[in-house]
């Protein structure tokens, strides 16, 4: 039976994690090479549940089961060192992922899963860099991870159907709704979502319309909480150019190819909300999405 999650990596995705692993009573150790970041993430959990509270989602003895439930660790042995499943959820990167994989083969309980909640790694070349590819697979969990229902859980070329089976239960036990896909490069979210986003960015860039008229017209049209290219500024420009690029090597398909003004923005450091400027600026404190100087008409 599951129950002692190890979740590596203390950031966005990191924290949210731990959070609804605690939450449904799973034993947490959430491990970060920075020590400040597990302090953040703790203060970030503490700050997601009292908002539950005072939704009158959650009561002050389960807000203070689930803060107890988790552990902190800066050391990746003793952190993982009785997990029956680990999350990674570390910067994405394939070099670091494959050199924590390496590791964990080594530090972890022989019959532990190791899971991979990247975006765009993929899952069948981390599980070769293990002497165990039958138990890796990935589980992509959507931001804000306490709210999307959604977890992806991709299964590699080796992955076991008896891994597969107990990581969709395990999503199941989150109040999740899991959903099975193979190892192929974007997966499905952003398989479908990339190109869109990319497309936005060329109606822009060819001048088709501006930037408030894409997101109108996609908001409106569509019914989509947020226009492409808010949505792509939310993301982080830089994620959204990485993820398009791994897509085009993978499939050799121009389909996938970076719009330019993309590949300039990033370049320009333009990354979107993370840099305070991308398609729209963002203004601490302030609550107005304004257009972007380059793209005002
Ligand atoms: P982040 O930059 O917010 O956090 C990454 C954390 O990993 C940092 O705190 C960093 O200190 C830590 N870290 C780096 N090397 C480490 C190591 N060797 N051991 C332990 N910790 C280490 O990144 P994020 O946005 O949370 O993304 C994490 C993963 O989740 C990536 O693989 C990303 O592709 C994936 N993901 C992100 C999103 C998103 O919207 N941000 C959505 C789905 C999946």
């Amino acid at each position: 039976m599951v129950k002692n999650i190890s979740v590596i990596g203390a950031g966005t995705m990191g924290n949210g994690i731990a959070h609804v692993f605690a939450q449904h009573d799973f034993n947490v150790a959430l491990i970060d090479v920075s020590a400040p970041a597990l302090e953040s993430a703790l203060a970030t959990i503490a700050k997601n549940l009292d908002r539950l509270m005072t939704k009158g989602t959650l009561t002050e003895v389960e807000k203070k089961s689930t803060l107890a439930n988790i552990q902190t660790f800066t050391d990746l042995k003793t952190g993982v060192a009785t997990a029956d499943v680990v999350v990674e959820a570390a910067t994405e990167n394939a070099d670091l992922k494959l050199k924590i994989f390496k590791d964990l083969e080594a530090f972890t309980p022989p019959e532990a899963i190791l899971a991979s909640n990247t975006s765009s790694i993929s899952i069948t070349r981390i599980a070769a860099a293990t002497n165990r590819p039958g138990q890796v697979i990935g589980m992509h969990f959507m931001n804000p991870v306490p709210i999307m229902k959604l977890v992806e859980v991709i299964r590699g070329y080796a992955t076991s159907p008896e891994v597969t089976a107990t990581v969709m239960d395990l999503a199941k036990k989150l109040g999740k709704m899991p959903t099975e896909v193979n190892d192929y490069p974007g997966f499905i979210a952003n398989r479908i979502l990339m190109p869109m986003l990319n497309e936005a960015i060329y109606a822009l860039y060819e001048g088709v319309a501006g930037v408030e008229e894409i997101d109108t017209v996609m908001k409106l049209g569509m019914a989509h909480p947020m226009g492409p290219l808010q949505l792509a500024d939310f993301i982080g420009l830089d994620v959204c150019l990485f993820i398009l690029k791994v897509m085009q090597d993978g499939f050799g398909h121009p389909k996938y190819a970076p719009c330019p003004l993309l590949v300039n923005m990033v370049q320009a450091g333009h990354l979107g909300v993370k840099s305070g400027k991308g398609f729209y600026t963002y203004t601490a404190g302030s609550k107005d999405l304004l257009v972007a100087e380059q793209f005002r008409r």
